[in-house]
């Protein structure tokens, strides 16, 4: 019987294997494959991590995570480069359904760190300019943009958030938004409203983003949303922030999640509603995403389905 199945490897997911494999749990990864689901997670579309501790020259995503794998294997971990099909969660013996095994793979407990996925706006020029000045991650890569303008899109907390914290670096943030008002809370938008840096773009969406020919943005097509008239805005970065979407419905069902789908862990642990079933990275985080977030609640899920399976072989 497997100690414990770590669903997804991303930062979280990957952490998790290190630290169980080196509390000889002998961890058994199932690591996800394709590009929905790509093993390595978002990291593995990022060119340049500033971020993470330990690169002070700054490392790419794709090499950090082959870093973290590494380690991982180092301490033992097994993995499987497909897809969790199906899982059963409840009783002492966790299950998870794979293609390439006739019989479900089993634990004593299970990791959850499937992550999350940004919404993008699905325009032209949007997945081109992805790192060439396209992003969903104001933290990640606002200081690329330093006194430079630039555009955030959305309506919400989240994307006021991203303005707000991009207001200290650029010269001047543009807020794009489809609407004549804003979904955010009274007290996001006082302070957004009240910012010198922040102008206000109302009824407009972005209907495609420019220059792919030259691998940077330099200006968007806007369209009001009440006039239909198109007209372009030249610009240096757009930050999409309409949200991202938990990889939590394998669990939904069985695992308590918030309204949003992301899965509920106790206050301070990664434990859920199930004893056994463990949830740590973005999967279970809609307020920080980050990778050192995500490593870090790896480590603690590690150590919290440790103590468990300690506990029940007495
Ligand atoms: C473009 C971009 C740039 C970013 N830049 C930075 C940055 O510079 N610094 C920073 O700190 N953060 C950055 N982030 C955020 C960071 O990538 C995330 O916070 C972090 O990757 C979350 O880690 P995670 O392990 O929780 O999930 P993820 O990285 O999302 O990994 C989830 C894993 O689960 C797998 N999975 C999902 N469903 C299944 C399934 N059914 N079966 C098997 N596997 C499954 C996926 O394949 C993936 O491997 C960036 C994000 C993006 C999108």
């Amino acid at each position: 019987m497997n100690k414990v199945i770590i669903v997804g490897s991303g930062p979280a997911g990957l952490t998790a294997a290190i630290y169980a494999g080196r509390a000889n749990m002998a961890p058994v990864v199932v690591e996800g494959l394709g590009s929905d689901h790509q093993p390595g997670g978002q990291l593995m579309i990022t060119t340049e991590v500033e971020n993470y501790p330990g690169f002070p020259e700054g490392i790419t995503g794709p090499k950090l995570m082959d870093m973290f794998r590494q380690q991982a294997m180092r301490f033992g971990t097994q993995f499987f480069t497909e897809d969790a099909l199906k899982v059963e969660l409840h009783g002492p013996v966790k299950r998870v359904w794979v293609e390439s095994q006739k019989e479900p793979l089993e634990a004593l407990s299970i990791i959850v760190a499937t992550g999350a996925v940004a919404r993008w706006l699905d325009v032209p020029g949007e997945k081109d300019l992805q790192n060439h000045g396209v992003s969903a991650c104001a933290t990640c890569d606002g200081s690329f943009f330093k006194k430079q303008e630039v555009i955030v899109v959305g309506g919400g907390d989240t994307a006021l958030e991203e303005a707000l914290y991009l207001a200290n670096l650029a010269s001047t943030v543009h807020l794009v938004h489809r609407r004549d008002s804003l979904r955010a809370s009274k007290i996001m938008q006082d302070r957004a409203f009240k910012h010198p840096n922040i102008r206000f773009h109302w009824n407009k969406a972005i209907v495609e983003v420019r220059d792919v020919t030259k691998k940077k943005v330099t200006s968007v097509l806007l369209q009001d949303t009440v006039t239909q008239v198109v007209s372009e805005m030249p610009i240096d970065a757009v930050f999409v922030a309409i949200g991202h979407t938990p990889a939590s419905q394998l669990f939904l069902g069985s695992v308590d999640a918030h309204d949003n789908g992301y899965l509920r862990v106790n206050h301070g642990t990664t434990s859920t509603n199930i004893p056994g079933v463990f949830a740590c990275g973005d999967v279970a985080d809609h307020v920080y995403r980050q990778a050192v977030t995500a490593a870090g609640t790896g480590c603690m899920a590690a150590i919290d389905a440790e103590r468990y399976v300690s506990a029940l072989e007495g």
